[in-house]
């Protein structure tokens, strides 16, 4: 007999979020799409952090087109939060901040800077123009 006549489907696996929860897990699972089977860690903090029914929440509170980046927020929040429960993800947002601004200052100076030498050619220029034409052969 051919093995393959006896081979039954294999079921598909639930969603890693289902997998947590102990329930079925449909076809039309909205969490299924974020949270697949093959990534059980990132379903498991972010339902550590914040909660299952609040993740689900959360997801129906954003467009369907943003989600994914929601879902990536989420994680990215709950692994901070996780690491260091005091400060999460502050630490790092603090710190982007922190470039920024010094980012934005070194930007400043350097348009100043620029501003400076802009004027400083044009002086040169100008100063350049007003000397009267000199003749490089010697006459005698
Ligand atoms: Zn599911």
């Amino acid at each position: 007999m051919d093995s393959a006549v006896w081979a039954s489907p294999k079921p598909e696996l639930p969603c890693a979020a289902c997998r947590t929860l102990h329930r079925k897990c449909s076809r039309d699972c909205t969490l299924a799409l974020y949270f697949p089977a093959g990534e059980p860690e990132k379903f498991a903090s972010v339902h550590k952090v914040f909660g299952a029914s609040n993740v689900i929440k959360m997801l129906q509170m954003v467009d369907q087109e943003k989600r994914e980046d929601a879902v990536k927020s989420m994680v990215y929040e709950a692994n901070e939060r996780l690491r260091d429960p005091v400060h999460g993800c502050t630490n790092a947002i603090s710190y982007l901040q922190k470039c920024i601004q010094d980012l934005q200052l070194q930007l400043k100076r350097t348009r100043e800077q620029l501003q400076e030498i802009q004027e400083h050619s044009n002086h040169l220029l100008t100063v350049l123009m007003d000397v009267p034409y000199q003749n490089p052969v010697y006459q005698l």
